[in-house]
């Protein structure tokens, strides 16, 4: 029996932080039946194509995603209905043509998503594949074996992800040395990995208790209390990585993302530090960095800079390579976009070295694929990632795997909706042992 869509059929649901986001649920003519779900920004960059919300102030302030869900519901699967759902090119071609707008602004990148994704579960379980192995298979992806990527593990949230004065946005571990970070592979196992970090996410919580500090944590899992100045968090961080027994740089390094754009003031081209009352231009600001790098263990600078401030990425790169030893990833987010436009922009001005891939940025998965591409043919270091509003879908863990990523970020070791990201890696661990 064929794999052709049957049927294609949108609903509202609910996510992580409790606002609507669209599942999409799929049958195909030969009887599989699967569905996925769409994850949401908090910070979303100018860049990203667009969520297509409802705008009706009545209806969950605004956020309600039925005009999206309607979008599936009629004109996509109008268009769909019977291509093979393993034609995935096709099926994101045809919405990119439908919608016809740069950003998917017409459809919504939230109902295009939606469907690409379903489409891509749906056609491996026809192939009877894990999701991982059909898309090294299938999109010829320079994967020769499959690995574990390695977590950057949110250890304390901040910035628009928590009601906590810490600036930056994210604060992780990878459960690696910094020498192997770079090298993008690791000696350890995923279950290693995760162990380890649930031991330096324990201490860190000890360590907060014992300054005082609350330990509730952020809409990503991270610890997120109020506390006195930015170094305070490394330093408690690389504390707790001591007192749990592991060595700071050998075997656990920090991972940075700044969330720059959003203490970004574009009117006089400051970022601003609430916390330690600093107000820096992008030259301090590469200056603070490398004061970090030089007393801490970082790995990588996620959205160090702001996402139209291509020079001081530039001058950030540059910097790095000429001066710092050994030089951290530079990690484009917001500045990329999941875009591969914005990619070859910055892979010829030399802006980053790695990046961030999320995608519901783009909105279909094909797209998603052609960036992940450029990274690899361009030794940029892959980050698949989830969003800060998530749901249990783990697609990103399979993907990730399959896409050869070198690194996942999906929040801290708990809340439901970030571990069902790590479960999945656990159990792909053990399917390709
Ligand atoms: P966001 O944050 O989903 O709120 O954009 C995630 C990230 O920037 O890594
Ligand atoms: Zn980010």
């Amino acid at each position: 029996m064929s794999s052709k869509i049957r049927t294609l059929q949108a609903r509202e649901i609910l996510d992580s932080r409790g606002d609507p986001t669209v599942e999409v649920h799929i049958v195909l003519e030969n009887g599989v039946r699967t569905k996925a779900s769409v994850p949401s920004g908090a910070t979303t960059g100018t860049y990203e194509a667009l969520e297509l919300r409802d705008g009706d102030s009545k209806r969950f302030k605004g956020l309600g995603v039925l005009k999206a869900v309607q979008n599936v519901n009629t004109k996509l699967s109008k268009l769909l209905k019977g291509i093979e759902a393993t034609n995935q090119e096709v099926i994101d071609r045809m919405m990119i043509e439908l919608d016809g707008t740069p950003n998917k602004s017409k459809i919504g990148a939230n109902a295009t998503l939606g469907v690409s994704l379903a489409c891509a579960r749906a056609a491996a379980l026809s192939e009877g594949k894990p999701l991982y192995w059909y898309f090294q298979d299938h999109f010829h992806l320079p994967v020769s074996s499959f690995n574990l990527p390695i977590p950057m593990l949110n250890i304390f949230n901040g910035g628009k992800h928590a009601d906590t004065n810490l600036d930056i946005q994210e604060i992780m571990i990878a459960p690696c040395g910094l020498k192997e970070g770079l090298s993008g592979k690791s000696s350890r196992s995923f279950a290693e990995m995760m162990r380890i970090s649930w031991d330096v996410f324990r201490w860190l919580g000890l360590v907060l208790l014992e300054r005082g500090y609350d330990t509730d944590v952020g809409i990503e899992g991270g610890y997120a209390p109020d506390i006195q100045s930015t170094m305070e968090a490394l330093d408690m961080i690389v504390e707790a990585i001591k007192k749990a027994g592991y060595r700071p740089g050998d075997d656990i390094s920090i991972a940075l993302d700044i969330g720059a754009p959003s203490i970004y003031n574009p009117s006089n081209k400051e970022y601003v530090f609430k916390l330690d009352h600093s107000f820096l231009n992008s030259a301090a600001l590469i200056q603070l960095y490398e004061s970090w790098t030089e007393k801490y263990p970082i790995l990588s600078i996620e959205d160090g800079l702001d996402e139209n401030d291509w020079d001081g990425w530039k001058k950030l790169s540059k910097i790095a390579a000429e001066r710092w030893s050994p030089k951290p990833y530079i990690v484009a987010d917001d500045l990329f976009a999941t875009n591969s436009e914005r990619m070859i922009r910055g892979i010829k001005e030399k802006a980053a070295n790695a990046v961030i891939i999320k995608p519901n940025q783009v909105g279909t998965v094909s797209e998603t694929i052609d960036t992940i591409k450029l990274a690899h043919q361009n030794k940029y270091a892959v980050v698949m990632c989830h969003r800060s509003g998530e749901t249990n879908d783990d697609f990103i863990a399979d993907f990730a795997v399959g896409a050869g990523a070198q690194f996942i970020k999906a929040g801290s070791i708990n809340r439901g909706e970030r571990v069902a990201k790590y479960n999945r890696l656990l159990e792909i661990e053990e399917e390709i042992k």
